[in-house]
């Protein structure tokens, strides 16, 4: 059999014909998108990557041979088809279709392949499960709204590229087969065949590695990076991931904040063709959290949170007293406009705090020129005066108030806040409301360790003057959960989509932050000893961030999941359901790196 395509070259994307073809005679190759019999003329649409287009087999004006073979093609065989490009007849025009005012009259068909009858059908808006979807995923990935996704997040690579080169950065590949890097997630193992009973980790970051080539005077280094967490799979994660990672020397953290905001402005601009006002708008972590009960604020809609703790100290509302004289907060929010929630909206929103570990709600509802609540009877007339002042109450408002431990206070709002706007429609998609989070503390308690850990990672730096007061946190710590680090988010509606910090650059600094984590010597060594080791060579001073592409690219396109913005994706149980991974292997394998499984019948 002879290659059909030897002689049969495309000349042309259906979808880039136009017009200006009239009378040519083009080679298309394709998809058979739809085809349909009108009386006995064929109508096929061709599909390739740019689009779609008429054909044309007509048996009024083309032999028998080439019509019969015409009146075979189903949905998805793989054709190549010539003819010549004619406008439309007048009236059958489809101004829906790019193409619509022309079509091809076939007059050569090849059928490269066949199809079998489709699971679902190649187009948009189809109800079918994900889990099918993947396991198609060559026939999902066909459909136009997915070919669009791919070739965004390739105009992203490129226009990323484009600016981190043209800016000096030079792009680095760093192992995946390397040790544990900890970015606070588990990893994902790989045994070593040649040293039995070890284990390569897959990177949760390039971080180590990026600081050493800094030390290795690359002066700046990035990459479009692959990461890999082993974290539950809670909500839109992904167990590998894509960042786009980044690293400069002899910077402040304004440095990599300026530098940050004109690659997001460049990629929306060359991408979307989309015009962002940098600086972004910076906000401090504590302003954040008081404010918003979030590090990562939405700031397309109001509804800030207000603080009525000291007031709650007086009243003799026994939970607001309790709470506020124990550390707690009280604080509420102003629903503008809520007075119209009904009894059973508002047991609603009592039920979600719930969900977030509230144990309930105080509300107060202002509705034509009366309150109502439950609470408000424990409130004497000035102190009623005092709460309304303090929340801006006006008629037509609903006012709601958690007390409880700060943590849950911050959360449950935060939380009730997001929900509110959705309910109110009050978040504006059309709008990008960038922000840096900046000014975030070092770290944190964990109560389950009993000891610190890094808010960001351990190798960002303490602000300058919280680097004095290392050794004196060394015997107390609670002095440390006061430190500042110079670590940033940048924020995206609401959404973190990228995050950094300038890094230690001395070992005597990354020795003490490791005490203070509680990280022991010999365990400091054991890990990060390369890392320490390579500090004292010369290390300049550094600092960078990464960027979570999936992310940026679900928000750029309005996708519901990142899961989208993936060729191939994983499901949310961590599964690929196209190649069934992860999976059993062989007993030769295993034994070859020296593993044994026991299979739990519990598990
Ligand atoms: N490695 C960090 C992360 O993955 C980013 C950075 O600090 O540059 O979040």
């Amino acid at each position: 059999m002879i290659d059909q395509l030897r002689d049969f070259k495309r000349d042309y994307y259906c979808g880039d014909l136009n017009e200006s073809n009239i009378g040519e005679e083009v080679r298309l190759l394709g998809w058979v998108d739809t085809v349909r019999d009108h009386g006995g003329v064929i109508f096929i649409n061709l599909r390739d990557r740019e689009g779609i287009v008429q054909v044309v087999f007509d048996p009024s004006k083309i032999g028998e041979k080439l019509y019969n073979k015409a009146k075979k093609l189903k949905s998805e065989y793989v054709i190549g088809v010539r003819g010549r490009v004619n406008r439309r007849p007048a009236g059958t025009e489809n101004p829906k279709m790019k193409t619509g005012n022309i079509e091809v009259a076939g007059e050569e068909l090849l059928i490269l392949n066949t199809s079998k009858a489709l699971p679902f059908p190649i187009e948009d808006n189809i109800k079918v499960s994900e889990e099918v979807r993947l396991k198609y995923r060559y026939l999902d990935l066909r459909r136009p709204s997915m070919q669009r996704n791919i070739i965004l997040r390739h105009e992203v690579y490129q226009a990323v590229r484009e600016f981190l080169a043209g800016n000096g950065f030079i792009e680095v590949e760093t192992p995946m087969l390397t040790k544990s890097t900890p970015e606070g997630a588990r990893d994902f193992l790989v045994p070593s065949r040649l040293e039995k009973g070890k284990f390569y980790a897959l990177p949760q970051s390039p971080q180590l590695f990026k600081q050493i080539l800094m030390v290795a005077g690359l002066e700046r280094y990035f990459q479009i990076a692959k990461c890999f967490r082993d974290e539950d799979l809670r909500a839109d994660r992904q167990p590998e991931f894509t960042q786009i990672d980044l690293e400069m020397s002899f910077v402040t953290e304004d440095d990599v904040i300026t530098l940050a905001e004109s690659l997001i402005q460049h990629v929306y601009k060359k991408v979307l063709g989309i015009d962002i006002k940098i600086p972004f708008r910076r906000m401090s972590y504590e302003e954040a959290i008081n404010k918003y009960g979030t590090d990562k604020p939405d700031l397309r809609y109001g509804l800030e949170l207000i603080d009525i703790t000291d007031l709650a100290k007086e009243v003799e509302f026994k939970v607001f007293n309790d709470v506020a004289k124990s550390g707690g907060l009280v604080k509420g929010i102003n629903i503008k406009g809520g007075s119209k929630f009904s009894r059973k909206e508002i047991d609603e929103l009592t039920e979600y705090a719930k969900k977030f570990g509230a144990k309930g709600m105080a509300w107060v509802k202002l509705e034509n020129g009366e309150a109502t609540s439950p609470i408000l009877k424990f409130f004497t007339e000035e102190q009623k005066q005092k709460l309304f002042s303090l929340m801006d109450a006006k008629d037509g408002d609903l006012l709601i108030f958690i007390a409880d431990k700060k943590d849950i206070t911050y959360k449950v709002l935060g939380f009730l806040r997001k929900h509110i706007a959705e309910k109110m429609n009050l978040i504006d998609n059309s709008r990008l409301e960038f922000l840096w989070v900046v000014d975030f503390p070092l770290f944190e308690w964990d109560e389950e360790e009993n000891r610190l850990v890094a808010i960001h990672h351990p190798f960002t730096s303490p602000k300058d003057e919280d680097i004095d007061r290392l050794d004196e946190a060394l015997n107390n710590p609670e002095i440390a959960l006061s430190f500042k680090s110079k670590a940033y988010d940048m924020v995206l509606n609401g959404e973190e989509i990228g995050g950094g910090s300038i890094r230690i650059h001395t070992p005597y600094i990354q020795e003490k932050v490791f005490q203070l984590l509680n990280i022991s010597e010999e365990e400091a060594k054991e890990k990060f000893g390369f890392l320490i080791e390579a500090l004292s060579y010369g290390a300049p001073p550094h600092g960078g961030l990464a960027f979570g592409l999936d992310r940026i690219l679900a928000l750029m396109t309005g996708s519901e999941s990142i899961r989208d913005m993936i060729a191939f994706p994983k499901t949310q149980k961590g599964i690929c359901p196209l190649t069934g991974a992860p999976d059993y292997v062989s007993e030769k394998q295993l034994k070859e790196v020296g593993i044994k499984v026991e299979v739990d019948e519990e598990w």
